[in-house]
């Protein structure tokens, strides 16, 4: 849902037949998924268990996209919190609460594809259960079912490549020749002071969740602060944080990794920011350190050079040879999670994961008529379809508006102190002379 990446039906691909009160079943659907032999909730459902590979996705850049920071979702979301469209039942913020949920959504999208008529089980922040919605009923009485007509469950998007700290920047940053790094992303962190730094990262987070993203991997930053106020400025946020420092001068980054040990939500990472800022001992030790402690090295390669312009101008040739709906939502998924050394821990909806998930609108015109769901996703929904953002368990957004902390009070800071930091750090935008 950063921008319209995202999509609608099962492998083959449409939506699995199904009755949705308000449309007739699409032409060619895949035939009805089978029940799965899951009879005890508790235990995996065969559906969700997908073995995952590692490392293709760093640096995909999905984070900031789309979508106008002060529009905070009025789209189906709104619709949905009151009342939905077409008079189904409302969907509302109370439902999420407390620990124990079953959810049933309209469509769920699992990792095989989106199928219908099944529920999710969601217990102190992880899925416990996924089967049929019957069975799962049947087997969990004491929870009142949670009916999500009208929209779809899905798992969060996971940004392999962040910087919290440069938020700042936006329209700075733009039009301006390669190498902006030197001209203001450094420039600017380096302006940043405690509070800013904070603010900033806040801001990026709460960009984050309302694209749809439950977790960001943040590449390091080079403000003269600790990094803790970026660990501090997710939590709050309630952003899953895979958290670098970097150690490009050979300090050691062990200390990093042993601070956030256990913490549910920041997931501790080492970087160097490129190859050329270390010696090739302090990469090595510093890949070692971080394959010890099961945690990702990050650093910037083949970036800003002429090798990635053609790059790009090899491989892009558009959609006909760029996969299928369901290859861009893997890759801004699961194996993104996998790039960051999360593949077991999140990006796909499946028993044992942690609850990081979206519920989104599906019956905007955007989505209709479906005939693919998954690349409906990709290329037609928006992140105004967001109705709830979910992280470890916990809705952190509702129709783009945090519940728990004061959005627009942040925005209102970001809106004062960014200015300022860029007026400190000299940055200047030379636009260029109109035509004659
Ligand atoms: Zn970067």
């Amino acid at each position: 849902m950063a921008n319209q990446r995202q999509e609608r039906g099962t492998g083959g691909d449409g939506i699995p037949p199904g009755e949705r009160p308000d449309r007739e079943p699409s032409p060619g659907l895949n035939p009805e998924p089978q029940p799965q032999p899951d009879p005890s909730p508790e235990q995996p459902a065969p559906v969700s268990g997908t073995v995952r590979r590692r490392g293709l996705l760093v640096g995909m850049g999905l984070t900031g996209a789309g979508g106008l920071l002060g529009a905070a979702g009025l789209g189906g979301g709104e619709a949905a919190a009151a009342g939905g469209p077409h008079g189904k039942g409302a969907v509302r913020p109370e439902q999420f609460h407390g620990g124990a949920h079953l959810l049933v959504p309209e469509v769920l999208l699992l990792p095989d594809g989106p199928v219908r008529d099944r529920a999710v089980l969601v217990r102190d922040g992880t899925f416990r259960a996924i089967g049929p919605a019957r069975q799962l009923i049947a087997a969990h009485r004491d929870l009142h079912p949670v009916r999500l007509d009208g929209h779809l469950l899905m798992p969060g998007f996971v940004d392999a490549h962040h910087h919290l700290t440069q938020s700042f920047g936006k329209a700075r940053s733009f039009g301006r020749p390669s190498e902006i790094f030197k001209t203001v992303w450094e420039p600017l962190e380096h302006a940043l002071d405690e509070e800013s730094a904070y603010v900033s990262a806040k801001l990026a987070a709460l960009e984050a969740l309302r694209g749809g993203f439950t977790t960001v991997a943040d590449a390091g930053t080079r403000a003269p602060v600790d990094v803790g106020v970026v660990a501090r400025a997710t939590e709050e946020a309630g952003l899953r944080c895979v958290l670098s420092e970097i150690v490009s001068h050979g300090a050691d980054g062990q200390a990093h990794l042993g601070r956030w040990d256990g913490h549910p939500l920041v997931h501790p990472s080492l970087a160097i920011a490129v190859p050329e800022d270390a010696p090739g001992e302090v990469i090595k030790r510093t890949a070692d350190l971080c394959a010890e402690a099961g945690a990702v090295l990050q650093i910037h390669v083949n970036e800003h050079l002429a090798s990635v312009e053609r790059s790009l101008k090899s491989v892009a040739a558009g959609d006909s040879s760029c996969g299928a709906g369901r290859m861009w939502l893997e890759h801004a998924t699961a194996h993104s999670a996998d790039a960051v050394g999360l593949g077991s821990v999140t990006g796909e909806i499946a028993v044992g994961k942690a609850a990081d998930f979206l519920v989104v609108d599906l019956d905007v015109p955007e989505l209709t008529p479906s005939y693919d769901l998954r690349w409906e996703l990709v290329r037609l929904a928006h992140r105004d379809q967001i109705t709830a953002v979910v992280v470890g368990g916990r809705l952190r957004l509702w129709c783009g508006r945090p519940l728990d902390w004061d959005g627009p009070a942040l925005v209102s800071r970001a809106a004062e102190l960014g200015p300022e930091v860029v007026r400190r750090a000299g940055l200047h935008r030379v636009e260029p002379p109109r035509p004659a």
